[in-house]
């Protein structure tokens, strides 16, 4: 029989070593192909940098809200930051230390922080140099691996460090689907509530992943506003100084408090209880808002010319193509957070419990 879930706080986790390596799966398989495609990137980003750049910011990057928004588990299966998260746990060299429930809220703003630093400096690095972009791809891969060295399972971070959980937790509320979970292969109880396998229900107490009620807060109010920001600055082949420096944060800043001052609002005003569509709203908004100026600036149509674009059909289309386009994936994105009928469900299976699970007061100091 399964054991039953520890409700009190873990402080540590002892695992059997046998546990830690895993047959070898399709769901390892596709984990090495997206870690070999990531190595791929960096390489290319070095070697190659104006394909490099198109392939991170203008190939992959512009699909992963939509991947968020319908089948946030197989992202996270695959993602190969994980992957590198998760390695020493699989080969049995982590430490397993449990985090309280004060260290988890600490690394879920640390995630929200690095998030809402990281995105505005593409406009003044990433987006154009391609060794930075390089660098910051490692740095992120190396620094969930050392975490994870540390800390049990995901709990570091894919529950907590990783600036794309907040993104995955507002979006992925309603996922197509609900795969196993082929990073952990047992549980060991890392994360109360668990960020893959939380039931979904989309209001304010229960976003999926888990995130904790602050960082949840913040980043359904904000992240509208701070996309809208965002793709209003365009791209610096030189680091920017001065006031052009400040205006790559200004905006996105600006406009996240902007959204997030709305949102309270509007919970102010209207009826209590708040309905939970009006945080699906806040969601959708943000992610149509994204697609709005992402899908013209790729083919050509966007507020900077050239900035974020991946190939250039200006001279061949009409305009109203590409926005019919817009139009398009918006309605589908409405539909599919707003108004379709789906059935509460998981990212992903808690796999079985750990052989032992053990509560040692003094562990994760
Ligand atoms: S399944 Fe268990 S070990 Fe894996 S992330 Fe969830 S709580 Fe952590």
């Amino acid at each position: 029989m399964q054991p039953q879930p520890c409700t009190g706080v873990l402080n540590h986790v002892q695992q059997s070593k046998t546990l830690a390596i895993r047959p070898f799966s399709r769901w390892a398989f596709l984990q090495a192909v997206f870690w070999v495609l990531g190595v791929g990137i960096v390489l290319s980003l070095w070697l190659r940098p104006t394909l490099g750049l198109h392939l991170l910011w203008d190939g992959l990057i512009p699909l992963a809200p939509l991947l968020l928004v319908v089948v946030p588990g197989l992202w996270r299966n695959v993602c190969p930051v994980s992957t590198m998260g998760m390695l020493p746990h699989r080969l049995g060299f982590s430490q397993q230390r449990a985090m309280s429930a004060s260290q988890r809220l600490q690394f879920q703003w640390g995630g929200l922080a690095l998030l809402f630093v990281l995105v505005p400096l593409r406009h003044a690095l990433l987006d154009t140099q391609a060794l930075a972009s390089a660098v910051f791809l490692l740095l992120a891969a190396g620094f969930a691996f050392f975490l994870g060295r540390k800390w049990a399972w995901k709990s570091a971070w894919c529950a907590g460090l990783c600036p794309l959980r907040p993104v995955e937790s507002l979006y992925g509320f309603r996922p197509a689907a609900t795969f196993a979970n082929a990073h952990c292969g047992s549980c060991g109880l890392c994360s109360t509530p668990c960020p893959d396998a939380t039931f979904h229900a989309s209001r304010p107490g229960l976003v999926p992943g888990g995130l904790q009620p602050g960082p949840r807060k913040w980043i359904t109010g904000s992240f509208v506003g701070f996309i809208w920001g965002w793709f209003q600055v365009r791209d610096y082949v030189a680091f920017p100084l001065g006031e052009e420096a400040w205006a790559i944060y200004a905006w996105p800043w600006g406009g996240a408090v902007m959204s997030y001052g709305l949102l309270l609002l509007c919970e102010r005003l209207l009826p209590k209880p708040v309905h939970p569509k009006l945080y699906r709203f806040w969601a959708c908004a943000a992610v149509c808002c994204y697609y709005s100026y992402r899908l013209p600036a790729l083919f050509g149509f966007g507020l900077y010319p050239g900035d974020g674009m991946l190939i250039d059909l200006s001279p061949y289309l009409p305009s109203w193509v590409v926005f019919l386009g817009v139009a398009a994936l918006c309605s589908f994105l409405v539909w599919w957070m707003l108004l379709r009928i789906a059935s509460p469900a998981a990212w992903m299976r808690r796999p079985p419990y750990a052989l032992q699970v053990t509560a040692t007061p003094n562990a994760s100091k």
